[in-house]
């Protein structure tokens, strides 16, 4: 096994390192027999919550993880692994922009009538679009009704009444009520503390919120294009082109199945490799992966100009 971490002051953007970072990690497969490496880049995602997921920065950040994909697909190459290998290229969530206006009615938790810091013990707050709040004992009424309804761009529900599509009702870790806004808006505690101008983590219905999925490789149809699937069918998937046995999940191979190339014997190619490009958008139609449409071989939930 290889393991290697980022420092705590790490520069996420730079391209260098992601090329260094690459070739290292094409030399562990063709030298130390893995069978399965991830790797993460940090960006475009601390691009775009810092300009916007329309700027012209996050453009210029989108095409140097395009790029980088082009260095990926030469670097396998390059290290003889092209038959081998199968390459996952995803990102974890989306961005869309934040509104900012001196008109904007802002939702800020203090100035809501009724309601009172001092009814809650514990809260989770001024981390973009939602929050949480655990009530102290017997004050959970109170608190949900003060918010329910105190501003029409936040949505305020009692744990167990989450809709089913966010599947957030089931942990014993999640307190009893939670707060999340409307695309464009962000939730504010005592006073609004971080003024990014892209952010994620909004109802996952949003098309803004959809990640893309793409994956090139010996296990995979060629020039394939599928419908969405849910994140989660990604571990099966990965499981099986590995071989191995998952754990208990709430993804399922059928999903993703009609991806797979079967061959003769039945046998998948070993080798996984996945790179999370966090929040690599597609809203504005400006990706082009030029080195290599036609080796991608599907796509969700985006439209590629
Ligand atoms: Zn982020």
């Amino acid at each position: 096994m290889m393991r290697e971490v980022e420092p705590i002051r790490y520069n996420y953007k730079n391209e260098t390192a992601w090329y260094e970072n690459t070739d290292k990690v094409m030399d562990w497969f063709r030298d130390q027999d893995l069978d399965f490496v991830s790797m993460y880049f940090g960006e475009p995602d601390g691009t775009g919550h810092r300009y916007g997921p329309d700027s012209p920065e996050r453009r210029e950040m989108v095409k140097q993880v395009d790029r980088t994909v082009g260095y990926i697909r030469n670097s396998t190459e390059n290290h003889g692994l092209t038959k081998q290998l199968n390459i996952i290229i995803t990102a974890d969530h989306g961005m869309t922009s934040i509104y900012r206006s001196a008109q904007l009615e802002e939702i800020t938790l203090s100035k809501i009538p009724g309601f009172n810091f001092q009814d809650v013990s514990f809260h989770l707050l001024d981390y973009g679009p939602s929050g949480m709040l655990l009530p102290k004992p017997g004050k959970l009424e109170t608190v949900y009704n003060a918010l329910k309804g105190a501003h029409p761009h936040l949505h305020v529900y009692k744990k167990e009444e989450m809709p089913e599509h966010l599947h957030f009702s089931n942990n014993d870790r999640i307190p009893p009520i939670i707060l999340w806004t409307d695309p464009g808006y962000v939730l504010n505690g005592y006073f609004p503390v971080q003024f990014n101008k892209g952010e994620h983590g909004f109802d996952n219905k949003e098309m803004d919120m959809k990640p893309f999925f793409r994956a090139v490789g010996p296990a995979f149809h060629k020039n394939l294009e599928v419908g969405p699937f849910e994140t989660v069918n990604i571990y099966p998937l990965m499981c099986h082109i590995l071989g191995i046995q998952p754990e208990l999940n709430d993804g399922h191979l059928s999903a993703t199945q009609h991806m797979l190339v079967t061959s003769a014997d039945g046998e998948f190619s070993c080798l996984c490799f996945i790179i999370q490009l966090y929040r690599l958008l597609f809203t504005s139609g400006g990706l082009q992966y030029s080195n290599y449409t036609v080796l991608v071989t599907f796509l969700m939930g985006f439209k590629l100009v």
